[in-house]
C-alpha cells in the first residue's frame, strides 16, 4: 500500500534541490531568496489531481479535519455524526471543535450505513463525516442524498483512501470539504501532512486563515503588516514536507497500478473462498487491502496464521482494532455511543485484512491466494 515503500533517490534529490536552490524552508515570503514556493505548488499539484478547486496544506490529516469542521461552522453544542469503523483522529477532531461526536454504524461496505445515518440526524447535526476506510469509497450517493435533504454539509475523510473514485470522480470533492493525511503509513507520504480540500471558496479562506494564525496573507502587504479579521492557530507545514510530498504525488498513479496488479493475482486465484467486504458499485477502491469477512472464528484463526507466517500480516483488522473501532472509545466518547457501536464490533472482528504491499510482488500474491484458500478450506 503505502508509499513509504517507493520513498528513495527522488524524494532525496527533491531535498537537496530545495538546500540547493536557497534552503528557505518556509512556506511565505523570503520571495528574493527562494526559486520556488513548493507548499504552494504541492497544493496545486493534489488540488488539480483530485479534481477539486481548492487544496490546503496543513500538519495533518487529523488537524485538516478539525480545520475542516471549523470552516463549517462546527461548535460547541454541535453534534457530528461519523462511523465506528474509523480512525481515531475523527473523533479527537470533533472534540477539539467542542462538538459531540455521534456514530453510526457500518454495513457490509465497512462504511457508514447510509440508512442508520438517516435515523441519527438531530437539530444539532452540524456536519456528517463519512470515512472511506481501507481505500473503499463510502455510499456517498445514498449519504449526499439524505445530508442535502436536511442541508447538513458533508466532510468527506479521504485520509485512507487518496486516489479513489466515486462517479468516476476522485474521492475529496464528493462533500463540501475534505480531509486527507500524508503521515508516513499513508497511500503517499511527506513524513507528516495533511490537506483541507474544497470547491467552496469561502470554506477554503477560512481554512488558510484559520491554519496561519489568521494571517490573510495579502500579496500587497508584508507579511508583518499584513491584515487579520479572525484568530486561528498554526497548522503550517514546511516546504520540506512539500517538497517530498510533490515527489511523492507524482507516484500516486504507479502505486495504484501496482496495488492493483497485487490485488488481482490475490483475488484471481482466491476466487470466492469466503464472502468479501461489499464494494459500493459506483465505487472504485484502491486496491491497498483484500477483506474477508470470516463468521467462523477456528477458519479465521487459521487464515490470520496464514497471512502472518507467510510474513504479511492483517494491516488494522484485526491487528489493531482497538485504535479503529468505537466500541473500544470509552476514553473519548459518551458511553451510549461506546455501546451503540457494538454492532460494528461484532462484524469488524470477523474481518481479515490481507494488506497489498508493493514490495511483494504479483506471484507472490498469487501464491498467497492460493496458501489462504486452502486455509480456509482445511
Ligand atoms: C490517518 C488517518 C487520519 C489522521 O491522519 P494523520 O495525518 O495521521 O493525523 C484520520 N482519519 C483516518 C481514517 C486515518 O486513517
Amino acid at each position: 500500500m503505502p508509499g513509504f515503500e517507493l520513498i528513495g533517490d527522488e524524494e532525496r534529490a527533491a531535498l537537496n534541490a530545495l538546500f540547493d536552490e536557497g534552503g528557505v524552508l518556509f512556506a511565505h515570503g523570503f520571495d528574493g531568496m527562494r526559486k520556488h514556493f513548493h507548499v504552494r505548488e504541492f497544493e496545486g499539484a493534489v488540488a488539480e489531481r483530485l479534481k477539486c478547486s481548492h487544496a490546503l496544506a496543513v500538519t495533518s490529516g487529523t488537524a485538516a479535519t478539525k480545520i475542516a469542521l471549523k470552516s463549517l461552522g462546527v461548535g460547541l453544542g454541535d453534534e457530528v455524526i461519523t462511523q465506528a469503523f474509523n480512525f481515531i483522529a475523527t473523533i479527537e477532531a470533533i472534540l477539539e471543535t467542542g462538538a459531540t461526536p455521534v456514530i453510526a454504524n457500518v454495513n457490509d461496505t465497512l462504511n457508514m450505513d447510509p440508512d442508520e445515518l438517516s435515523t441519527l440526524i438531530t437539530d444539532r447535526t452540524k456536519a456528517i463525516i463519512p470515512v472511506h476506510m481501507l481505500g473503499v469509497p463510502a455510499e456517498m450517493n445514498e449519504i449526499m442524498a439524505i445530508a442535502r435533504a436536511h442541508t447538513i454539509p458533508v466532510l468527506e475523510d479521504v485520509c485512507e483512501a487518496l486516489g479513489a473514485e466515486y462517479n468516476g470522480q476522485p474521492l475529496g470533492g464528493l462533500g463540501d470539504v475534505a480531509a486527507i493525511s500524508f503521515d508516513f503509513g499513508k497511500v503517499i507520504t511527506c513524513g507528516e501532512g495533511g490537506m483541507v480540500l474544497t470547491n467552496n471558496p469561502a470554506i477554503d479562506k477560512f481554512a488558510r486563515e484559520y491554519h496561519d494564525h489568521g494571517h490573510e496573507n495579502n500579496p500587497s502587504l508584508p507579511r508583518g503588516r499584513d491584515t487579520k479579521s479572525i484568530h486561528g492557530f498554526n497548522y503550517r507545514i514546511t516546504e520540506m514536507q512539500a517538497v517530498v510530498g510533490k515527489t511523492q504525488l507524482s507516484r500516486l498513479n504507479t502505486i495504484l497500478t501496482m496495488n492493483l496488479e497485487r490485488y488481482e493475482a490475490f483475488a484471481e486465484v482466491f476466487g470466492n473462498a469466503t464472502p468479501t467486504r461489499r464494494i459500493p458499485t459506483a465505487g472504485k477502491p484502491i486496491n491497498d487491502a483484500f477483506i474477508m469477512l470470516i463468521a467462523e472464528q477456528s477458519i479465521r484463526e487459521r487464515v490470520i496464521k496464514t497471512l502472518n507466517d507467510a510474513g504479511f500480516g492483517t494491516k488494522n483488522l484485526p491487528d489493531a482494532m482497538e485504535w479503529h473501532c468505537a466500541a473500544y472509545w470509552d476514553h473519548a466518547l459518551e458511553s451510549k455511543q461506546v455501546e451503540h457501536a457494538a454492532a460494528t464490533r461484532d462484524l469488524l472482528m470477523t474481518a481479515v485484512a490481507v494488506p497489498i504491499w508493493l514490495r511483494k510482488t504479483p506471484v507472490e500474491y498469487a501464491a498467497l491466494g492460493e496458501m489462504v484458500r486452502h486455509a480456509v478450506h482445511e
